[in-house]
């Protein structure tokens, strides 16, 4: 029996994880009436950053796409035990473990995975476990309120009431806000 080979795991960076979430996702590009639009290609992801991709085995779009809409559900959690629940999931789909390993003294946690295949969602759910050990506030993982829009956020403002992916989106929602208040006050004065 072949000895399966177990990979250390890498986290991606949390601007990287959103930016493939929101580019790739099924549910962000059909509310953005995009679903039509080809994807972008991985080889126009992997060349803005050749030395961290050379990490991973090679993915295609495919892979892109099932790993962007694995993670989005985690960002449209509506509770702390829905996110928790999805992320255990999250982690036997990607057969992934802790392992201690050490240098000289320095002992020090690393995940594996037994499936290399699955390296980019592994990379993937690991920010996110990263993430939540420092800011266990998952109501900060979020999705755009804004019109046709589901892009995933993370709110690392100091209040934490952040409700847009971008202040194009925040904007937009100003915008018609300000006009629906001004229609409502000419229909009341007339
Ligand atoms: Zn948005």
């Amino acid at each position: 029996m072949a000895v399966r080979k177990s990979a250390e795991v890498h986290p991606l960076p949390i601007p990287l994880l959103v930016h493939i979430v929101n580019e790739w996702g099924d549910a962000p590009r059909i509310e953005a009436h995009e679903g039509r639009k080809p994807y972008p290609t991985a080889d126009s992801l992997r060349a803005e950053s050749p030395a961290f991709w050379a990490h991973f085995p090679a993915f295609d779009e495919t892979t892109l796409v099932e790993t962007a809409n694995l993670i989005h559900p985690i960002f449209a959690s509506t509770t702390g035990a829905e996110c928790a629940e999805r992320l255990n999931g999250l982690i036997s789909e990607a057969a992934m473990t802790p392992v201690l390993s050490s240098e000289a003294w320095a002992v020090h946690e690393v995940w594996q995975t037994a499936r290399p295949e699955r390296a980019l969602l592994a990379g993937a759910t690991l920010s996110l476990i990263d993430h939540l050990r420092h800011e266990p506030d998952a109501s900060r993982l979020g999705t755009c309120v804004g019109d046709a829009c589901v892009d995933v956020y993370v709110d690392q403002s100091p209040g934490g009431r952040r409700q847009y992916c971008s202040l194009t989106c925040q904007n937009r929602a100003r915008t018609r806000a300000y006009r629906a208040g001004k229609r409502a006050a000419t229909e009341a004065s007339s």
